[in-house]
């Protein structure tokens, strides 16, 4: 089943493929966000190849533009060293800011808004991490988070007996109308783009890509960039182990016009962001998560909806949402994220020299993915002045 954002129509391409200085495989974020960043960068001769783009999780996710990754500043830090930790979250953040920046460059209405994330604790464990993380992220001099009393959540229509992390740049859009306008910025710059041309390897010949498509057709490029995130071990051995996919679910109801707080105009999760919901713009709950209550959700690139998790959202949001009791809900999709041993993506060279990669993201993608595009883009182009985080993202085998 399609999701409520691919109520509208992703943009496809019909220019038939052909050899190219640069070609970049996946039109989600990052394909998309790598075209962008290269142009921008002069380069003028470039490929956008996909197969069947209706399964990006581009287009299947929930909207949010978030900072940091998937685990809050406490968790981060238990993971890694206080000072990388810090850079990780400095990099999220100014990955927000650069899609902002995009955003009112692309100058087209994408629904974005900077309202702040809010991640609500659903026992006294989480609520300690949110207190944890707010003095974590304060001490490593970020100033754009706070913690909120379970009693100040009411005006958001949640209900929980433990507070809440707000972090002030937090933000939102529709993730479709988001890529659609950035690819149409691109192909007026002269991108080529061809849909539906599934790559089934890529591989280095005489330092030159080579890239062969199920059609039996095969390309050549100087430089090909796999932007195929969850799909990237299907067409590269490198990646076996090293990104594996897992299914994410979401459900959407019908227009909600008049139970709505007025409040609750941003993003928000509870349960250490693993349940998720956004309202639309048309004032509609979409409502994520559940995967880690069911078995099955890992290793699998199937995009049926699975009835359990969709029962479970629905009870998760009556019990924690005023306003979702007896809601109707009018759409139930899933999409396939890719996720890494480390929980950070790879933007890096491989052990070809004429292939890159840009994929590796889990539930942040949305704003990471353009961020990590630029950085590509300046390895891409030999720039020494690189942010301190991109070691940490290299791909080492
Ligand atoms: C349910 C769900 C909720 C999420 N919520 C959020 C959220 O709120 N905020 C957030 O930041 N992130 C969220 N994410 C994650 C985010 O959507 C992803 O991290 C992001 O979309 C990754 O973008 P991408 O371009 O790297 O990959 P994708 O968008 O998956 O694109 C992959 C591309 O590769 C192409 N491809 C694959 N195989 C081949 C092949 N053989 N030949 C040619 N082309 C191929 C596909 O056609 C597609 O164009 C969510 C994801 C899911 C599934």
């Amino acid at each position: 089943m399609l999701g409520f954002w691919l109520c509208e129509e992703p943009r496809v391409g019909k220019h038939p493929p052909t050899d190219s200085s640069v070609i970049i495989i996946g039109s989600g974020f990052s394909g998309v966000s790598c075209a962008y960043f290269l142009q921008q960068a002069g380069c003028d001769d470039i490929l956008l190849i996909d197969d069947d783009c209706y399964k990006s999780a581009s287009f299947r996710n929930c909207g949010h533009i978030l900072p940091g990754l998937v685990e809050s500043m406490f968790a981060l830090q238990k993971i890694h060293p206080a000072p990388k930790a810090t850079q990780i979250w400095q990099f999220s953040l100014d990955c927000c800011t650069r899609i902002r920046q995009t955003i009112a460059a692309l100058a087209t209405d994408v629904d974005y808004q900077q309202n702040g994330y809010l991640v609500v604790a659903i026992d006294t464990t989480e609520e300690r991490e949110h207190l944890q993380s707010v003095a974590a992220l304060r001490d490593a001099g970020f100033t754009n988070n706070s913690y909120l009393q379970a009693s100040s959540l009411r005006k958001f229509g949640i209900r929980s007996e433990y507070g809440a992390r707000f972090d002030a740049d937090g933000a939102s859009a529709n993730p479709l109308k988001f890529r659609n306008a950035l690819l149409q910025f691109c192909l007026t710059q002269g991108l080529r783009y061809s849909s539906k041309q599934p790559v089934q390897s890529v591989r280095e010949q005489n330092s030159r890509a080579v890239i062969k498509l199920q059609s039996g057709k095969t390309l050549h490029a100087d430089i090909v960039v796999l932007a195929t995130n969850a799909y990237t071990s299907l067409l590269s051995p490198v990646f076996t182990n090293l990104i594996v996919p897992f299914r994410g679910q979401i459900i959407t109801s019908a227009p909600l016009l008049n139970t709505l707080p007025p409040a609750l105009n941003m993003p928000f999760s509870f349960n250490h962001g693993y349940e998720y919901g956004l309202i639309t713009a048309d004032k509609r709950l979409m409502f994520g998560g559940w995967r880690e209550n069911t078995a099955g959700e890992k290793y699998t690139y199937d995009l049926t909806p699975n009835p359990q998790v969709e029962s479970g959202l629905k009870d998760f949001a009556a019990r924690y949402l005023d306003f979702a009791g007896d809601i109707k809900w009018e759409y139930s999709h899933s999409g396939i994220m890719g996720s890494s041993a480390s929980g950070l993506p790879y933007v890096s060279s491989t052990p070809n020299t004429s292939i890159y990669v840009c994929a590796g993201f889990t539930g942040h993608g949305f704003s990471l993915a353009h961020g990590c595009a630029e950085l590509l883009t300046k390895i891409i182009m030999g720039e020494s002045d690189l942010p301190a985080v991109s070691k940490y993202l290299k791909l080492s085998i």
